[in-house]
């Protein structure tokens, strides 16, 4: 019964035309010592430039939805080696947890393990570490808007807002709220909380990116920061309204600046990760109404000057040809 249930959840998984129109069509790894992000789904992006390997967020597991609803959720180490495995990850400097939910920071501690890295998150992410037997030598809680280096890399975090869920009860559950003691998996999905959620801000060289893992803003921490590519966490905008997507594209897009924005967290987070991402099932879509494309159209529509691009899953892409296309446009 319950695999009929899954099957049929995976076949309803939407269509993703609007993101296939936004694809990177120029993809492949840089040039020996430059940069490279490849996409892992959600907002686990991996930014190598030979020498250092750093990966944001680290989630491969993607509890199916019936688990993540009823039930208590889990590493899954198999399916972890498997994703690392296909995505050519041995060695990693770090992993940066962007706030500590689940899907951001649950496997984080196992990803970090198997791959030698260092997990890098607030003191709720060290938490999840520990619940999981990371040593402390293998935790970082980063100062706030201070430089971190690693290799060739400048770290900066900057403490920002996470998506307000429209629901008061998911609200109230997950937000504003820290994992106080180590917390050992299995454990349902809520008791992953939010921690503080940043605005990453990568120098690699002379090229800037930053990270907004959750479409969420606050007012004025990113004024005087700039990125060249923006990789923006859009999953909920299409729930909130104009006020709101002004307010973040103001307080996020804009404020930063940048010539490209990559949108991230659209794609069905309960469904494993396969050759191509798939956007929300149907259900989930029709009892929440929840619709990445909309959550697209938002970004879309207010960055006309800006190039949109999405990226490819597994596949390494240089950040210079991010930057050189010149492709541009509306979707037909
Ligand atoms: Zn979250």
């Amino acid at each position: 019964m319950l695999n009929a249930v899954a099957l049929y959840l995976v076949a309803c998984n939407m269509p993703n035309r609007l993101f296939t129109h936004y694809l990177a069509t120029e993809t492949g790894p840089a040039a020996k010592g430059d940069l490279q992000v490849q996409f892992l789904g959600n907002t686990t992006l991996l930014f190598s430039d030979g020498e250092t390997a750093l990966l944001t967020d680290g989630f491969f597991t993607r509890p199916g939805l019936l688990k993540l609803l009823l039930g208590k959720i889990a590493p899954d180490s198999t399916e972890i080696t498997r994703c690392l495995r296909k995505a050519g990850i041995g060695r990693l400097n770090a992993v940066v947890a962007l706030h500590s939910h689940f899907d951001h920071a649950m496997d984080a501690p196992l990803v970090a393990r198997f791959t030698g890295a260092t997990l890098i998150g607030s003191a709720s992410t060290a938490n999840i570490g520990r619940g999981c037997n990371l040593p402390d030598s293998l935790l970082l809680i980063p100062q706030l808007n201070q430089p971190l280096q690693i290799g060739s890399f400048t770290l900066t975090f900057v403490k920002t807002a996470h998506w307000p869920y429209p629901n008061a009860q998911l609200r109230t559950k997950l937000l504003h709220n820290s994992v106080e003691e180590p917390l050992v998996p299995p454990a349902k999905m809520e008791a992953y909380k939010e921690g503080d959620t940043y605005t990453l801000l990568i120098q690699h060289r002379s090229t800037t990116l930053a990270v907004q893992g959750s479409a969420g803003f606050s007012t004025g921490v990113l004024q005087g920061c700039h990125a060249d590519i923006l990789f923006l966490g859009i999953g909920g905008l299409e729930l909130m309204d104009e006020a709101y997507n002004q307010a973040y594209q103001k307080e996020v897009t804009e404020m930063l600046n940048p010539d490209v924005v990559v949108p991230i967290h659209w794609d069905d987070i309960t469904t494993r990760l396969s050759d191509k991402p798939k956007t929300v099932n149907r259900l989930v879509s029709l009892l929440q109404g929840i619709n990445p494309q909309k959550a697209l159209q938002q970004v879309v529509k207010r960055n006309t000057n800006r190039k949109i691009i999405t990226l490819p899953l597994w596949k390494p892409v240089a950040v210079s040809q991010l930057l050189q296309t010149t492709r541009q446009g509306l979707p037909e």
